[in-house]
């Protein structure tokens, strides 16, 4: 339903929920986030508002300057704490927000079990993670890319990884995903209104776009062919 990301030098954890609560409007079923700390990834997810979610990470505050969130409207799996997002593989090294619907997702998951792959929720999602888990190839731009050449739905992806900490990747397919760009810092989010108060200069994504956030820059690329591509920057004039 919405996803945000993260990538710079500030505390995540509130950047993140921030801009989650600015997506609260669409309505949701349960929220989480997933930030590297250090170089371990470390998960918090809960069902039911954010507020849920803000208890939690109160107990437990997770530390890092890069990280994803969703607020996720179900539609494969009950709305729960297992199957909200962000969502792992059971080696723990890779995380993902998906915004949209896997429709090839029962017969990649077959696969997948077949293989080995244990899956700790009901939806659709996960196949993605335990797909990039099991194609690394040591550069997840090459991997994400051909992971989502086996895909078929509707998506928009938030993915970090422990082993290349210095990366956010997103990809745009067939859901909306505006990157926020700032000094030394960029964001990912489904709707503007979820970075407006840390930048108004925005690229807008386009169907088929994948793109490498890091700090201190941003390359977009067609994410079937790998060939780069110039989105022009957005400026966006709200009062906020
Ligand atoms: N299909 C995914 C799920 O049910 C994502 C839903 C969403 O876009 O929030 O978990």
């Amino acid at each position: 339903c919405g996803i945000v990301g993260y990538i710079g030098e500030r505390d995540v954890q509130q950047i993140l929920v921030n801009g989650l609560s600015k997506l609260e409007y669409r309505g949701y079923d349960s929220a989480g986030i997933a930030v590297m700390e250090e170089d371990q990834l470390t998960i918090e997810k809960a069902e039911g508002r954010l507020k849920n979610l803000k208890g939690k990470l109160e107990q437990r505050p997770l530390q890092g300057t890069i990280g994803i969130g969703h607020t996720r409207w179900a539609t494969h799996g009950e709305p729960s704490d297992a199957n909200s997002h962000p969502h792992t593989d059971q080696t723990g090294k890779f995380s993902i927000v998906h915004n949209g619907i896997i429709e090839n997702y029962m017969e990649l998951k077959e696969e997948l079990m077949e293989k080995g792959a244990v899956f700790s929720s009901e939806t659709d999602t996960e196949v993605i993670v335990h797909l990039i888990a099991e194609l690394y190839n040591g550069d997840i731009v090459s991997t994400v890319q051909s992971v989502i050449a086996k895909l078929d739905g509707a998506y928009s992806l938030g993915v970090i990884t422990e082993y290349e900490p210095n990366k956010l990747i997103a990809v745009r397919h067939a859901s909306p995903l505006v990157i926020g760009v700032g000094k030394g810092e960029h964001f990912i989010a489904s709707d503007i209104s979820a970075v407006i108060q840390h930048t108004k200069d925005v690229y807008v994504l386009q169907d088929g776009d994948l793109a490498v956030l890091m700090k201190d820059k941003v390359t977009i690329m067609k994410a079937d062919t790998g060939e780069s591509v110039r989105r022009a920057i957005m400026r966006v004039d709200w009062d906020v």
